[in-house]
């Protein structure tokens, strides 16, 4: 379905040309150009969406160009670094105007409200699916961007936000929970319009030690920070921030969303003990809500607390594009 035989070039300078703020070379050479701030080096992270794997097909284009730069947001908000510009990669399959109109209008609005300026990409025509490629560039102080290799046995683990209401968002719409209109009405803005933690993630460098953004579920995010650290943790489900919204489902169906479901967005992260009310301080002049879920233990291994104080059994898996069995 063609709206128009607007040509690539049309296309590029209608959706994604914009005005580069000043000392920024952006859409229209043959490289965009950037300076870097004395002291900091780059951040940089990429990630693909893949119509069908990633996003539905019929998504709202708005949502998905919130959220296409927005898991890359999330990704140096986890550095602690400060967004500098962006490039988006697009495969399109067709050239629909109106769905362009109102998937730039969805990237812009957050590039703007992020201070993450659209500065290139390149744009094709994709034989099937619709692929979507954004390429962030960010600056984090040198020798103090958080890493996932930085946490400390006794740091307590916080998360940022609320749990399990993309995961299940998800579920309904993927059919794996039954309908439920006013539950996916409660859930699906976590889903398809996630807020990259980025003011929180620059406000704790010097306060935190390791940082990860949960993009495939808590469990699987606290991991990394975990092996990459060698050391263990041990977490108290009680503590856990729960997603309002998930009161009233199975204790099962609650318990995989908050320690299984991908797609949140929020900040995992670890502190000394005697750094709680900094973190605290900042996430309140952040505006995110920060809750301390555990601590980091010598003993490699995670451990979840329940309820009647026994480790839980047969916790959640996180998302794997390529599971081993
Ligand atoms: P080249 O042939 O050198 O790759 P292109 O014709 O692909 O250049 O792109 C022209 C200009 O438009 C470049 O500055 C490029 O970065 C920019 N551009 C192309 N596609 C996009 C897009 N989807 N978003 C932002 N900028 C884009
Ligand atoms: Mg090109």
């Amino acid at each position: 379905m063609e709206a128009s035989v607007a040509s690539e070039f049309d296309l590029i300078s209608r959706y994604f040309k914009r005005p580069a703020p000043a000392g920024l070379l952006g859409v229209g050479d043959d490289c965009a150009l950037f300076p870097v701030p004395a002291g900091m080096r780059v951040a940089t992270s990429t990630d693909l969406l893949i119509e069908g794997r990633h996003f539905f097909p019929d998504v709202d284009p708005k949502a998905l160009g919130h959220k296409s730069l927005a898991v890359n947001l999330s990704d140096l908000a986890a550095m602690g670094a400060q967004p500098i510009g962006c490039v988006l990669g697009l495969a399109l399959p067709r050239a629909s105007e109106p769905w362009l109109a109102a998937f730039a209008q969805g990237f812009h609005d957050l590039a703007d409200a992020q201070g993450c300026p659209l500065i290139g990409g390149d744009t094709t025509r994709s034989p099937h699916d619709l692929v979507i490629s954004v390429t962030v560039f960010g600056a984090a102080p040198a020798g103090r961007a958080l890493h996932r290799d930085a946490a400390q046995v006794g740091d307590q683990i916080w998360v940022s936000g609320a749990l399990g209401a993309a995961d299940v968002a998800y579920r309904l719409l993927a059919g794996q929970l039954p309908a439920d209109a006013m539950l996916l009405a409660a859930t699906r803005r976590a889903l398809e319009w996630p807020e990259p933690r980025v003011a929180l993630g620059q406000a704790l460098v010097d306060v935190a030690h390791a940082a990860i953004d949960v993009s495939d579920g808590l469990l699987q995010d606290l991991g990394h920070i975990l092996s990459a650290s060698h050391v263990g943790a041990q977490l108290q489900y009680d503590a856990m921030p729960i997603a309002p919204s998930l009161q009233g489902l199975p204790p099962t169906a609650v318990r995989q969303a908050v320690l299984g479901g991908g797609d949140v967005y929020e900040l995992c992260f670890t502190a000394a003990p005697d750094q709680h009310v900094r973190v605290t301080e900042v996430a309140a002049h952040a505006g995110v809500s920060v809750t301390a879920i555990g601590h980091i233990t010598q003993d490699p291994g995670l451990i979840v607390v329940g309820a009647d104080g026994q480790p839980m059994r047969s916790l959640p898996r996180g998302f794997d594009h390529f599971p081993v069995s």
